[in-house]
């Protein structure tokens, strides 16, 4: 028995020892940060710029690596086994909260299997359609929809994704179920949106402002409690009556499990500058990001918010559970 803990206590304090020495010299070859969905889409946008803005505080390259597939999914099961040194880490959104409700065999449990860096960014998101689309406002968009439900189509980024949870929480808010195409990631959903092969979407303003601002596509509505800064004119849902449509795509970076605390520390360290940094807060800002509070940008802020939000949309998912995929 006391040899037992004899030994517990040599490998603990080995691994700490380990870890300390690492942390020295870390990073000593780029990270990778995973990114659950495709390139050139909202979580890429936001995943490049964070990699940049990390690059000069870590003191070394953080590239970027898409992993996309089942909703986001895919990512976090692949980060949860990849080697827990502090190279590979997760950039992830409100998934990591919903994806607990929608999937019956997830392979990975958000709050047990990684370690917590910090939170990123608030995203909201935007109703947007087909430029063609006949609808030209939300009251028009739900007459249409209910009228041609057979019809109609929703892009998404599968199940677990924000666009996901958006186009769930509108089929249950206007009771009318139609069907959803899933994607990879909302990038390649809206080549297909601009070029008429699908009708409607729920997307993040990090990929539809600028869309948006040349009416390159056409928009209902903003998910946030106010309405974007650099949207103006566009109402957000709980103005024109859907106040259950107040999502904003929080952001969160994760490492694997077991990954040495100096090293999580240096990443913390990195993350707290790059929110900061002027040229990524310039960035998101045109993109009507929203800052989170420094509290937030902590291994704890990210655990507790995760928490409750898995709290708060498992019900709410398991309601509309009729509309999933
Ligand atoms: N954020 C995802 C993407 O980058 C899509 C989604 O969550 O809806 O494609």
């Amino acid at each position: 028995m006391k040899n037992a803990v004899r030994m517990l206590l040599a490998s603990a304090v080995g691994a700490a020892l380990f870890g300390t020495a690492a942390a020295q010299t870390y990073p000593a070859k780029p990270v990778t940060m995973i990114i659950p969905f495709a390139a050139g889409g909202p979580t890429d946008i936001v995943g490049r710029q964070l990699a940049q803005a990390m690059t000069k505080p870590i003191g070394g390259t953080v590239i970027v690596e898409n992993k996309p597939g089942a909703g986001g999914t895919l990512a976090s099961e692949f980060v949860k086994t990849a080697a827990p040194d502090g190279y590979t880490i997760l950039l992830h959104h409100i998934g990591m909260s919903t994806a607990p409700a929608l999937y019956r065999n997830l392979r990975f449990n958000p709050l047990t299997d990684f370690e917590y860096i910090g939170q990123v960014v608030d995203v909201p998101m935007t109703l947007v359609a087909r430029p063609d689309f006949p609808a030209n406002n939300m009251k028009e968009l739900v007459a249409y929809i209910k009228a041609n439900k057979t019809k109609v189509n929703l892009a998404n980024a599968g199940l677990g994704a924000a666009s996901h949870l958006c186009g769930l929480l509108f089929q249950s808010a206007i009771q009318t179920e139609i069907q959803t195409i899933p994607y990879k990631g909302t990038g390649p959903a809206m080549t297909d949106l601009q070029g008429k092969q699908v009708d409607i979407l729920c997307d993040q303003t990090t990929q539809t402002t600028q869309l948006i601002q040349t009416n390159r596509i056409k928009a209902y509505g903003a998910t946030s409690s106010k309405r974007i800064s650099s949207l103006p004119n566009l109402p957000t849902m709980a103005e024109q009556g859907y106040p259950q449509f107040d999502v904003a795509v929080w952001h969160g970076v994760y490492a694997p499990k077991g990954t040495p605390k100096p090293v999580l520390d240096k990443l913390n360290a990195a993350l707290r500058q790059a929110v900061k940094d002027p040229g990524f807060t310039s960035s998101m800002d045109k993109l009507g990001t929203l800052p989170v509070a420094d509290s937030a940008v902590t291994p704890e802020g990210l655990r507790s918010h995760l928490k409750a939000e898995i709290d708060k949309w498992t019900p709410i998912i398991k309601k509309a559970g009729q509309y999933a995929d």
